[in-house]
């Protein structure tokens, strides 16, 4: 058996087509504003990529760049601003932060309706109580590609390596409401090939290249790997040993070309969910 590859890159361009189809029927541009504060070269591309992807697919995307020196209160009343800007339907603020500002803070001050990164604890709160809000992008583009892969949801085993605000806690709640029987796996886990060995989906989100070998991979199992990890030698790789797991799982993630095209195009979902629900449309 030779695993299928899942293929994030064709699935986010077929959902940002759909994006842009409805948007183009809409007849108004749903509003995007991306906050970056300071200099953080890798930012720097994540921000023009989104904007791009926002305007390629027809929202009325700007950024607004503040200067390194920008203080905790200057940001916070730039939010302020957003949150009361009706043309605004998403506020991003771009993480990290320059050291001297709490990134808590400025999650919690976007208004939760605007919230597109789903990071607000009103939203975290939501998701965990089985409640509709704005769920982070790069856990919905998984769900999104469990579905396209023809993954069983309901009763299936999973498992979630990783218990990040960002990325495994509200995986873990997304897995849990499609009926998931979730284990939620991290550093002080203690046994963490036996886990995984009885699950039928394995998401790793760990940030450790290669981590999840082959072996630890249930015969059949779906792997979804959302770790971007670069080697010395430059090569992308995920957090799961990919040629290994191959002969073991059905369908597997590649990294590149896996879960990171989904969060852009997520994003954008989460921007027209946002904007339709606050216009009543
Ligand atoms: P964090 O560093 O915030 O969290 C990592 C998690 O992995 C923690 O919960 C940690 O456990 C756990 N962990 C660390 N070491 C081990 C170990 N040896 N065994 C088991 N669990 C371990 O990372 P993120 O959640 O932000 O990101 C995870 C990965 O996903 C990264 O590679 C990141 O680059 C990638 N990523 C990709 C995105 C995309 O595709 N667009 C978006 C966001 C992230 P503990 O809590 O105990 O410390």
């Amino acid at each position: 058996m030779t695993a299928t590859l899942i293929d994030g890159k064709a699935v986010a361009a077929r959902l940002r087509a759909g994006l842009a189809t409805r948007i183009a029927g809409l007849g108004w541009a749903p509003g995007l504003v991306v906050v970056r504060v300071g200099e953080d070269p890798a930012s720097g591309v994540y921000v023009r990529n989104k904007d791009k992807a926002a305007r390629e697919a027809g929202f009325a995307s700007r950024t607004r760049h503040l200067p390194e020196a920008t203080t905790e209160a200057e940001l916070l009343a730039e939010i302020a601003a957003l949150n009361a800007d009706p043309a605004v339907d998403g506020i991003l603020v771009q993480l990290p932060l320059p050291a001297h500002i709490r990134a808590e803070a400025a999650i919690e001050a976007v208004d939760p309706a605007k919230d597109v990164d789903g990071f607000h604890p009103v939203n975290a709160g939501r998701l965990a109580s089985g409640l509709p809000g704005l769920v982070p992008c790069t856990p919905r583009g998984a769900m999104h590609l469990l579905a396209g892969a023809g993954a069983t949801l309901r009763g299936a085993r999973a498992i979630v390596i990783g218990r990040s605000q960002i990325v495994g806690r509200p995986m873990a709640q997304l897995l849990l409401g499609a009926d998931c029987t979730v284990t939620i796996a991290h550093s002080r886990t203690a046994d963490l090939p036996g886990e995984c060995r009885r699950a039928d989906i394995v998401v790793a989100a760990v940030g450790r290249p290669e981590m999840v070998r082959g072996d630890w991979i249930k015969p059949g199992a779906v792997v979804i790997d959302v770790g971007i990890n670069r080697l010395e030698s430059g090569k992308l790789v995920g957090d799961v040993a990919f040629t290994e797991a191959l002969p073991h799982a059905r369908a597997i993630t590649p990294v590149p070309g896996g879960v990171g095209p989904m969060t852009i195009a997520c994003l954008l979902e989460n921007t027209l969910e946002a904007a339709l629900a606050r216009r009543g449309a």
